[in-house]
């Protein structure tokens, strides 16, 4: 079980299936910042470790947890790609 992000306990995570975007911004406009585009997903699948995904057609379904308290859903941290 992970810490949640925001206030640091266990106490209120559970596991949760969550759904990332298909792919990044970054990818979407390869690699070009578009004005005004406002991203719906806070990660997508470009940005995980491969390693760590399911494989497709469930890719975008990551285990992740949420956290009551502060109701937010969150991904292990080793999920996410180290920038490149
Ligand atoms: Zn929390």
């Amino acid at each position: 079980m992970e810490s949640c992000p925001r206030c640091g306990s266990i106490q209120h995570v559970r596991p949760k299936a969550i759904l990332i975007g298909a792919a990044s911004p970054k990818k979407r406009f390869d690699g070009e910042e578009k004005a005004g585009y406002r991203r719906l997903d806070q990660l997508a699948v470009d940005e995980c470790d491969p390693a760590e995904l399911k494989s497709a057609p469930l890719e975008q379904f990551v285990d992740g947890f949420y956290c009551g308290g502060c109701e937010v859903g969150f991904v292990a941290s080793g999920l996410v790609r180290d920038g490149d």
